[in-house]
């Protein structure tokens, strides 16, 4: 799975970049490069944030973080697959917490959650090698510092051996912030279409693993799933399977939510409206198929 957690030595976590998402054993390569940082100057981003104070479960410390403040940021629109976009910022840079002190980080929704076996399990694998960095207090994040964020968000919740659904849920985010990053490429900018190719790269990687979790919880794990009910994470799955060409997958599903007594109108129009593209794509592969 290449570079998912690729990024992690700037924490002093260099040796954990090849863990296994699921569960498999594997070392992967190490070295990847520290992708440049570029400012994302978004016109009235700061205004919409404020540091929010945390206390760490893991190691007790009071924190800062950059919050977006509630009600403000005004909902624009979504992608098909659900990804939430907003006006003048993008929440999702903003949804990990992340512990300056000792390392622990975790998507908002899971952040004050954690057993003591799994505060231990952070505090040896995590903890023991976490570089602080000097925290200079931050308007806005970048992307790139949004996706380091994440990254050790993933590796905290591998550590911590977190359910399917809570990984799956942070390489959907994290798929969802790179697509965020290379929307705001700048394109006239030199290299830009290797560098736009490397990140849709990046972001299918993060969505097959996504995929692969969802489905995994599916089997194992009840509802609601990270705040999603079962219509939601069923359409999602479907959506993110047609992605990979597994129509069988995204058939199944998007026909459970269609007749679903519990999905609500507008989810149904919206699996209506996928139902038909999907279609239209099996189609368009097997006319392309019997060609040649
Ligand atoms: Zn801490």
């Amino acid at each position: 799975m290449g570079g998912l957690l690729s990024g992690l030595g700037r924490f002093g976590l260099d040796s954990l970049e090849g863990m296994d998402l699921y569960g498999k054993p594997k070392q992967e390569e190490k070295e990847k490069k520290v992708e440049e940082k570029k400012a994302a100057p978004v016109v009235q981003e700061q205004d919409l944030l404020f540091d929010k104070t945390y206390r760490c479960p893991v190691c007790d410390k009071e924190f800062k973080s950059r919050t977006v403040k509630a009600g403000k940021a005004r909902l624009i629109g979504s992608d098909s697959d659900l990804r939430p976009k907003y006006e003048h910022v993008d929440m999702l840079k903003y949804d990990v917490i992340m512990c300056p002190c000792c390392g622990y980080s975790a998507l908002s929704r899971y952040f004050k959650f954690i057993t003591s076996p799994q505060a231990k399990l952070i505090k040896e694998k995590i903890s023991a090698n976490f570089k602080s960095r000097d925290e200079v207090p931050k308007e806005i994040y970048t992307y790139d510092e949004a996706l380091e964020r994440y990254k050790l968000t993933l590796v905290n919740a591998i550590v911590k051996m977190a359910k399917s659904s809570e990984k799956a849920y942070i390489c959907i985010k994290t798929a969802w912030l790179l697509r965020g990053k290379g929307e705001n490429l700048d394109k006239d900018e030199k290299g830009y279409a290797e560098k736009k190719k490397k990140i849709d790269e990046e972001e299918r990687e993060f969505l097959k693993n996504a995929l692969d979790g969802f489905l995994a919880a599916r089997q194992s794990e009840s509802f609601p799933m990270c705040g999603m009910d079962e219509s939601t994470v069923d359409y999602l799955i479907a959506v993110t399977a047609a992605k990979f060409e597994q129509y069988d997958v995204a058939m199944k599903l998007i026909s459970g939510v269609i007749v679903s007594t519990s999905a609500n109108t507008r989810m149904k129009d919206r699996a209506r409206a996928f139902k038909e593209q999907i279609m239209k794509q099996i189609k368009m592969k097997n006319a392309a198929g019997s060609e040649g």
